[in-house]
């Protein structure tokens, strides 16, 4: 038998357990834009003149980032969106998504960049993964990432930087930040007053759990690449993802209730901790808030 949608009478493709609805094609892809079109609109302060960089890895939920921004902000003449590539380096993985992530743009329209960790750090990932390290590869990884697409949309005037975070990774992040106790990090998870140095980040798949941005890049046929990278597996974050999606299972809504939470704290807390004063690293002169940035710390550099 097949099961409508709750808004029309076409077969439903998704059942979203937490808001009771079945969905068709259509209806599920009004929903998504609706709810990224919100979270753009109420969070990120969109303005004439903006530069938009676009992190884009080509997995499903950068790409799903571009596609909508494209498909939201791409007919105003006086936005620009440039799209980001990191190579970090991972042989056998990351050259196929970079060629996904050409292929989009390609078919966008959209600039595109690619930085390489070699080129901006001396090191890739397959470097670091086989040399002594005091922290997991994803540690390293990210921090990296960080620095080269913070790097690459200062120099293209970038006003904001688009990231593809969803719900389960934004819900994941909360929980571990909140078993760690870790509120200075809580804090930098939403976004922050324009900092010299530092180009505002924006997340607007925030709002759609990560099994809908993969409908959503399914339906709408995006070259994307599902594989996993070799090095994954941050042990805490893969245990708290595990947890979180059983109690979605049993109560659903759960991850929406985490962000939600967390919304109405960030104004409290930041009251609390105000950001750290922020100078230059006295080695590659990233904007940081200590002498040394993370990256340089991370890779030992004196
Ligand atoms: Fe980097 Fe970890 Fe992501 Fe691999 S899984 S690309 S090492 S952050």
């Amino acid at each position: 038998m097949t099961i409508k949608c709750k808004k029309c009478n076409h077969e439903a493709v998704i059942f979203q357990k937490y808001s009771g609805m079945h969905l068709c094609k259509k209806h599920f892809i009004e929903d998504v834009e609706r709810k990224i079109k919100l979270t753009i609109r109420k969070e990120y302060n969109i303005k004439k003149n903006d530069v938009i960089a676009v992190a884009l890895s080509g997995g499903k939920d950068s790409s799903v980032a571009l596609y909508i921004i494209h498909k939201v902000l791409g007919e105003r003449p006086d936005i620009q969106i440039v799209a980001i590539s990191v190579d970090e380096g991972i042989h056998g993985y990351r050259p196929h998504s970079l060629e996904l992530a050409k292929q989009l743009t390609e078919t966008l329209g959209i600039r595109h960049i690619i930085k390489s960790f070699k080129d901006e750090h001396g090191v890739t990932m397959d470097d670091l993964a086989v040399m002594d390290r005091e922290k997991g590869t994803c540690s390293y990884c990210g921090v990296l990432r960080k620095s080269v697409l913070n790097r690459a949309a200062l120099e293209i005037g970038a006003t904001k930087l688009v990231t593809g975070h969803n719900l389960d990774d934004e819900a994941q992040t909360i929980l571990l930040n909140h078993f760690r106790g870790d509120m200075e990090r809580m804090v930098r998870l939403s976004p922050s007053a324009a900092i010299e140095g530092l180009v505002m980040r924006a997340k607007p798949l925030r709002n759609i759990p990560e099994k809908e941005v993969a409908l959503y890049a399914l339906i709408n046929s995006l070259p994307v690449d599902f594989s996993e990278c070799p090095y994954a597996g941050e042990a805490l974050r893969g245990e708290i993802r595990e947890l979180l999606n059983s109690f979605e299972v049993n109560h659903p809504g759960t991850k929406y209730s985490l962000l939600r939470g967390f919304d109405k704290l960030v104004g409290a807390l930041k009251k609390e901790l105000p950001p750290a004063k922020t100078e230059k690293c006295r080695i590659c002169g990233d904007t940081c808030t200590e002498d040394l940035c993370q990256a340089c710390k991370m890779l030992g550099r004196t």
